[in-house]
């Protein structure tokens, strides 16, 4: 997707050559236009698929979600990653290891949200390990819906996410691909 990587060349940032920030933009600032333009790239390479749902988990996956969610009119459901007080139902969850805090962490959606026999697409805004999207792809299963595919923004393909999640039968779709970080500047993977 041409735009944003020519948003990540002009102002994301690498640090250590090991984390992109791209906090102007997507993870902090939001540019509506941008993320107008991920949902429809997330739709289209969908198109034909049976989607129901959509789940991605909070806080930058729910805007990148709520876009494609508009485009191909589904729900969508964002996972949690702290219980609230006020979620009194049953949930399903899933534990998480956090690649930039980390640590551990239990995400959670409450299942009347997460009904069975659905198919989902996860959406989620950067893959790395894979850990998020593997949580979040159990915890639709362990809710007996199929996962029809997980969609990310920005794949560190140097990680082992996507061969982690292939290697689980996932169909993966990244509108960027990071080869690897070179002082501090990003190399794609030519398309
Ligand atoms: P994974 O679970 O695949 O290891 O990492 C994915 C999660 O970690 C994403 O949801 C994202 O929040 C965070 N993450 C991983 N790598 C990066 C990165 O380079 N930049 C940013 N901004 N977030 C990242």
């Amino acid at each position: 997707m041409e735009i944003l990587k020519q948003r990540i060349n002009e102002e994301g940032r690498v640090l250590d050559n090991r984390v992109l920030k791209v906090d102007s933009f997507l993870n902090h600032q939001i540019d509506p236009a941008l993320f107008q333009a991920i949902g429809k790239e997330i739709a289209k390479r969908f198109e034909g698929k049976q989607i129901d749902r959509i789940v991605t988990i909070e806080a930058s996956g729910i805007a990148l979600a709520l876009m494609a969610a508009i485009e191909m009119n589904v729900p969508l459901v964002f996972a949690r990653k702290k219980k609230s007080i006020l979620m009194t139902d049953e949930v399903y969850h899933s534990v998480v290891y956090s690649y930039t805090k980390e640590e551990n962490y239990d995400v959670t959606v409450s299942k009347r949200f997460l009904p069975a026999g659905e198919h989902v697409l996860i959406i989620d805004d950067f893959l790395a390990s894979g850990e998020a999207a593997m949580g979040l792809a159990k915890l639709v299963e362990s809710a007996g819906d199929t996962v029809e595919g997980i969609a990310i923004v920005i794949e560190k393909s140097f990680q082992p996410g996507r061969e982690r999640l292939e290697r689980a039968g996932y169909h993966v779709e990244s509108l960027i691909r990071i080869e690897r970080f070179e002082d501090n500047r990003c190399i794609f993977v030519e398309d």
